[in-house]
C-alpha cells in the first residue's frame, strides 16, 4: 500500500503516513523486500503490533514492514515455536490450550512476537528471557539465521536486534508442564490486574518509561502531582500516572512535548531521570 496511515496501525493511534506499507506472507518474501531494499537504498522499518511505538506526525520514509501475516502458531510436546507477526497474547493462549506455563506473564501484553523479543517485553514477574530458546531472523544483508536466545543479549526491556539490524521471523519458546486451571486461573487473576489499574479505554502504548532503579516511575510522576497534565490532546493518566493516553485526537508532537515534561518535572523534583520505554520513529511534520 502507498501512503498508508500509520494512525490505523499503532496504540497511541499517532502519526503520520508510510511511504510504503508491506505485509509479507513468506520468510523468502521478507528476504527479497530487503534485498531489493538495500539493492535501491530505499530504507525500511519495522513495525510489530504498533503497542510500544510512537510514529511523528511526518510519518516514515521508504518501506514500513509488518510481518502480522506470519502468525502461525505450533507446538511439539512442551515447545512453542510463533511466526513473528503472532500476537504474543494468543501464544500465551496457545499454550494455556495444551497445559504449558511459562508464557502465563504475557497473557495482557498487545504486542507481536517480534515486538516481545527487540524489548523482552514483561510482566509481573515473568519476561520473554526467561522462555525463548532460539529464534529464526533474517540479517540486514538479507540472510536468513537461526539464534539461540542468549544470542540477542535479552535484559530488562531491551536486546541487541535494533544494534544488528535483525528481523525476526520466528521465536521457540520452551515452557513446563503445568495444570490448565492453575494456567487459567493465573491469566485471569493478572487479566484482571491489569484490566483493573491501567486505562485501557483510551489509546496509549502502556508504560511510557522503564522502571528506574530503586523507584518505581508511576510513583514518581504522581508525587510530581502529574496526573491530569494535558498538552493538546495527550494526558497523563489519572488512572495509573504511568500511562500517557490520547483522550482527544492529539498529535505525535503533543504527546512527545508531554513525555518531555514529565522527563523534566520529575528530574527537577527528584533528580531522577527517566528513561523511555516506548521507542519513537520517523520524522516530524515540514
Ligand atoms: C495497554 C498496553 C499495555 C502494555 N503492557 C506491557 C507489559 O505489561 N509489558 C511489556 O513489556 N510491554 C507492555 N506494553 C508495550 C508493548 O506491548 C511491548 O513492548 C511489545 O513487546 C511491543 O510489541 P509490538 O509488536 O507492538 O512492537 P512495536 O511497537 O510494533 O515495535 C516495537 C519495536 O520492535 C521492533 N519490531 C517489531 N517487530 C519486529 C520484528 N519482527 N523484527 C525486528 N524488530 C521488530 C519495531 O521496529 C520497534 O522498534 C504495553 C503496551 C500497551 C499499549
Amino acid at each position: 500500500m502507498v501512503d498508508e496511515p500509520l494512525k490505523k496501525h499503532t496504540y497511541t493511534q499517532l502519526g503520520g503516513n508510510a511511504d510504503y506499507y508491506v505485509t509479507p506472507e513468506t520468510y523468502e518474501q521478507v528476504r527479497q523486500i530487503v534485498q531489493l531494499a538495500n539493492k535501491e537504498s530505499v530504507p525500511f522499518t519495522l513495525l510489530g503490533n504498533g503497542s510500544n511505538l510512537i510514529v511523528k506526525d511526518g510519518g516514515i520514509r521508504g518501506i514500513v514492514l509488518n510481518l502480522q501475516k506470519l502468525d502461525a502458531i505450533k507446538t511439539d510436546e512442551n515447545l512453542v515455536v510463533a511466526g513473528s507477526g503472532a500476537r504474543i497474547i494468543d501464544v500465551s493462549r496457545e499454550a494455556l490450550k495444551e497445559h504449558l506455563s511459562g508464557l502465563e506473564f504475557a497473557c495482557g501484553i498487545p504486542g507481536s512476537v517480534g515486538g516481545a523479543l527487540y524489548m523482552n517485553a514483561g510482566a509481573y514477574g515473568g519476561e520473554v528471557k526467561d522462555v525463548l530458546t532460539s529464534a529464526v531472523v533474517v540479517t540486514r544483508d538479507g540472510e536468513l539465521l537461526t539464534l539461540a536466545a542468549d544470542e540477542l543479549d535479552l535484559a530488562y526491556r531491551k536486546s541487541n536486534i535494533p544494534d544488528n539490524g535483525y528481523i525476526v521471523l520466528e521465536a521457540e519458546f520452551s515452557l513446563k508442564n503445568g495444570k490448565y486451571d492453575e494456567i487459567k486461573a493465573l491469566m485471569d487473576d493478572l487479566t484482571h490486574r491489569r484490566e483493573s489499574k491501567q486505562p485501557l479505554e483510551y489509546p496509549s502504548c502502556g508504560s511510557v518509561f522503564k522502571r528506574p532503579p530503586g523507584y518505581f516511575a508511576g510513583k514518581l510522576i504522581q508525587d510530581s502531582d502529574l496526573q491530569g497534565k494535558q498538552i493538546g490532546g495527550a494526558q497523563v493518566s489519572l488512572k495509573h500516572a504511568g500511562f500517557i493516553v490520547n483522550i482527544d485526537d492529539a498529535t505525535a508532537e503533543e504527546y512527545i512535548s508531554l513525555i518531555r515534561f514529565v522527563q523534566k518535572t520529575v528530574k527537577e523534583k527528584f533528580g531522577v531521570k527517566l528513561e523511555r520505554e516506548v521507542r519513537i520513529i520517523g520524522e516530524d511534520l515540514e
